[in-house]
């Protein structure tokens, strides 16, 4: 790769971090430019999950941002070596109906996935199913309600089975995939053919199968799918939004083998997991999150990880807004958590003025004398702290100062206080006192 072309990339991936931060993931550092030639940048990934991620959710931003950092149009695509490619041995003996890549989530990894005791016999489960599929629990079953992480493990076996056991074939699909492919067999007289597919694989994860309820033929056709796969020692996941005998309408016979392995729940996760996803779901984004946030946003949703980590995004979209800085207060306003209590910069002053025994007017003004310079500085940084204005807003509160005598002075305290205790102590009686006067 030549050293143009490597900056043009750096200006590219720049620039889809600046506008597309939503779409940014830490795996985006090992992403190569394999050459631009005729108006087309070609980039490489490292397997063919990724480039179906960014087929899927970049392809126009990275388009975007190659016109941007080249002045010119330029189409992107994205590939994958194919013998480097970890999933591509599933395509390696080819089976009617089963060319298509396997539909995963990079990012549904067992490295992503975070413990606790909510789900741990789940994972310990999981983790013994991809070291060895078809014999340590058959069929494994994962049951909770939504958003607790049943497809992330799932894909998480997939990804392990697929990488770890070159020619391996597993399939992935949702239970209304199985049912659609079932209905169109039938319609089209081609039931070998799903046999074939569904029948001459070694691993069968179908995820959602309480859709199979009501679905009588489909029922009678996943039986026998289940109890061929079943007898050559073929691996079978399934997950469900509940336990097997509590699917309704699903027949005895099929609750019956779906409790003949391992039936493992997902628990809500306790507040300490919540925030480690946080943590997790954060750094794999490249969101920089102070620790008080992460506690303020593991709090704010209690039964739905998907529901916190769209918290973390909401917060993270309102900092992009506000300069890139997430504050506590910033949070607490991104996520609707300050009861709609304002605290305002005048209060601020007014408090810290108090304490300090100088005047309101002379912390705004352009005194510089020692000691108008510390209350100043706490007032900014209390204001940094404590409400969602950017740096420019705040200076507009001191005289019209600019952002960087914010980010100064309030950068100032955050140093000072590591060192001083009793700063440290009066800073935050007065963050209480601000709190507390506000409305
Ligand atoms: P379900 O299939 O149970 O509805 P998902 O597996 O789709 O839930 O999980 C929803 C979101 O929560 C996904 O983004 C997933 O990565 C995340 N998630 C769930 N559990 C965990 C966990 N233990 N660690 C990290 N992320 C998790
Ligand atoms: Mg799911």
């Amino acid at each position: 790769m030549q050293a143009n072309e490597r900056n043009l990339w750096s200006d590219v991936l720049g620039q889809v971090r600046l506008n597309h931060p939503d779409l940014v993931r830490g795996w985006f550092e090992d992403l190569q430019p394999a050459g631009l030639e005729h108006g087309v940048l070609r980039v490489k990934a490292r397997n063919s999950a990724q480039v179906r991620y960014l087929q899927q959710h970049c392809t126009p931003v990275f388009a975007e941002a190659a016109q941007a950092a080249t002045g010119r149009l330029v189409a992107v695509i994205f590939e994958t070596d194919a013998a480097e490619d970890e999933t591509s041995s599933l395509h390696g003996r080819p089976v009617p109906g089963l060319e298509e890549p396997l539909d995963l989530i990079p990012e549904f990894t067992f490295d992503n996935f975070v413990t606790g005791p909510c789900n741990r016999l789940a994972h310990a489960a999981a983790v013994a199913t991809a070291n060895d599929p078809g014999r340590a629990y058959n069929p494994l079953f994962l049951h909770s309600p939504v958003g607790l992480g049943k497809t992330h493990l799932m894909q998480a076996v997939c990804h392990a089975i697929t990488a770890n056991r070159p020619g391996s074939r597993v399939l992935y699909i949702s239970c209304e995939t199985f049912i659609n492919h079932f209905i169109e067999a039938v319609e089209e007289g081609a039931l070998n053919r799903f046999r074939y597919r569904y029948r001459h694989v070694d691993g069968l994860v179908i995820d959602d199968i309480q859709f199979l309820a009501e679905r009588e033929r489909s029922q009678e056709e996943f039986f026998h799918t289940f109890n061929t796969l079943h007898q050559s020692r073929r691996q079978i996941i399934l997950s469900a939004d509940c336990a097997p005998s509590e699917i309704p309408s699903l027949e005895e016979r099929l609750v019956s083998r779906f409790n003949s392995g391992l039936v493992a729940l997902l628990d809500r996760p306790c507040l300490e997991t919540r925030m480690a996803i946080v943590r997790k779901k954060a750094k794999l984004r490249c969101i920089e999150v102070p620790e008080d946030v992460i506690r303020l946003i593991g709090s704010s949703v209690e039964s739905n990880i998907r529901e916190l980590e769209g918290a973390l995004l909401k917060v993270d979209a309102l900092s992009q807004t506000r300069g890139g800085v997430i504050t506590f207060a910033l949070a607490e306003g991104a996520l609707g958590l300050n009861n709609g209590r304002i605290v305002k910069v005048s209060v601020i002053q007014e408090v810290v003025a108090r304490r300090f025994g100088v005047k309101v007017t002379d912390l705004q003004g352009k005194k510089r004398s020692k000691d108008m310079t510390l209350p100043r500085h706490v007032s900014m940084y209390l204001a940094r702290q404590h409400t969602a204005l950017s740096l420019q807003e705040i200076g507009g509160y001191f005289g019209g100062r600019d952002h960087s005598t914010v980010l100064h002075g309030s950068r100032m305290i955050a140093e000072q206080i590591k060192q001083n205790k009793d700063l440290a102590r009066q800073v935050q009686e007065l963050a209480m006192e601000v709190k507390h006067s506000a409305h």
